[in-house]
């Protein structure tokens, strides 16, 4: 099975997390998200021992919240000690609504408004992760009028390419995000932030990509991060007390994507950091890692019930479905692997080949092309794997359709942590006059 928490039952049906996957559909409706929170927090001990054991004390993990974000993931976070990556006031209003420890917050992006700025302090973010000159401008005359001395890190640009794994100064350099290495603008950029009395510059930040297999980009992000640290206590006399390496672990989706040894990755990228400190002479940093697409992507799949099944004389068949793009836009926009099984007949033999299209009105709308999956009909059950990560969180109301719901598999019992969209909510802040 492509997920730990999926099996099958003696009546040969689909489970996830020990409960049979058709009476959950039954129970909840479709389409629907369910989460296995056992996976959740399995996943966030690997990334927190393998720190503990191959990185400097105080050295943890951010979980990245656009990956999947609700007050529920939140709290199983906090709960496994980690810290947060919020990029918006909505992601931020989410973690506090949790009771989130919001000094461990870090805030992202690179356009945060005034108000953003202002309502991050308020409610107590303990650091911002400092994008460009002009938030560093903004940033240091809203906390100089809030009266607080904000702690900051600098998001630079190390010019990695993870698809080729080398240095490409035009390309990875040309970014919206951070500031680049490269031209000599972020040892500016951290002079700057050296001088700004209501800052406090702990450390620096980077982020090169998501979805990477190999550890080797990570290691090269984290050789010219120690090698720019390097210069910063030469030429500014500063040495960064923290170095935060992003997120971007990959996750297997399908059978073709190979095993992915988290524990070995984090291992690798810590002793890339150390062995460069050994090197130039530097103490070496707290490393901070943001995963946030492994840490929920394969607790999560996605029910759905089969509305028709076409076949194309001559061409191909298609297998309609109660949902779509609307709650996974992955396919749709990058076309993203899937792994599909029809639930109420897992232990059918896969040999029935179809594309696996939603409900919108486009055609591009699809959650699958040419996959082999059980011989179904209508009204039969579909669990879409590994849906946990940028599913729910890139969802949307195209065709006013509702979002699904996010039950989550506990232990100790189910529960709906995120309510299903109705109508209602759909036209709730319509006006008509
Ligand atoms: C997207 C993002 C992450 C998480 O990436 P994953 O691929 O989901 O692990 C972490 N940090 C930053 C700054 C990001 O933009």
């Amino acid at each position: 099975m492509i997920q730990p928490c999926l099996g099958i039952n003696a009546d040969g049906r689909l489970t996830v997390a020990g409960r049979d996957a058709v009476s959950l559909a039954e129970k909840y409706g479709t389409p629907a998200y369910f989460i296995d929170e056992e996976t959740v927090r399995r996943n966030c001990r690997i990334y927190k021992s393998a720190l503990a054991k191959y990185a400097p004390s105080g050295s943890f993990p951010l979980y990245a919240g656009k990956a999947l974000c609700c007050a529920s993931i939140y709290r199983i976070v906090a709960e496994e000690g980690l810290g947060a990556d919020v990029v918006s006031p909505g992601e931020i209003a989410t973690a506090v609504k949790a009771g989130f420890p919001m000094e461990r917050a870090y805030f992202h992006g690179n356009s945060k408004t005034d108000a953003d700025i202002r309502y991050a302090i308020e409610v107590g973010v303990g650091t911002f992760v400092v994008d460009n000159f002009d938030e560093l401008e903004a940033l240091d005359r809203i906390a100089g009028e809030l009266g607080v001395r904000q702690r900051i890190l600098l998001r630079l640009s190390p010019g990695i390419d993870p698809q080729t794994h080398r240095k490409i100064i035009t390309g990875s350099v040309d970014s919206k995000f951070g500031v680049a290495i490269e031209t000599g603008q972020a040892i500016k950029f951290a002079q700057l932030a050296l001088a700004k009395k209501n800052l406090q510059l702990d450390g620096l930040h980077c982020h090169i990509g998501s979805q990477i297999f190999e550890p080797d980009p990570f290691v090269d992000a984290a050789e010219i991060m120690v090698a720019f640290a390097k210069e910063c206590v030469d030429t500014l006399g500063w040495a960064p007390q923290v170095l935060n390496l992003g997120g971007g672990f990959a996750v297997r989706y399908i059978d073709d994507h190979p095993h992915i040894d988290i524990e070995a990755n984090v291992k690798a990228v810590c002793e890339a950091v150390t062995s460069s400190c050994a090197e130039t002479g530097l103490p070496v940093p707290r490393i901070l890692l943001e995963p946030g697409r492994s840490i929920v992507a394969n607790a999560g799949v996605t029910l759905y019930t089969v509305g028709s099944v076409k076949h194309i004389t001559g061409y191909k068949s298609y297998v309609s479905v109660d949902g779509g793009m609307t709650d996974n836009p992955r396919y749709a926009l990058y076309s993203s692997p899937y792994t599909i099984i029809v639930a109420n007949r897992a232990a059918e033999p896969a040999d029935f080949e179809c594309t696996v299209a939603g409900r919108c009105c486009e055609s591009g709308d699809l959650l699958a092309e040419g996959i082999k999956i059980q011989r179904c009909e209508r009204g039969d059950i579909l669990a879409v794997c590994c849906t946990g990560a940028y599913n729910y969180s890139m969802a949307s109301n195209y065709n006013r359709i509702p979002r699904p719901p996010i039950i989550v598999l506990s232990p100790n019992g189910d529960y709906v942590a995120v309510e299903r969209e109705t109508n209602s909510d759909i036209v709730k802040l319509d006006n008509v006059r």
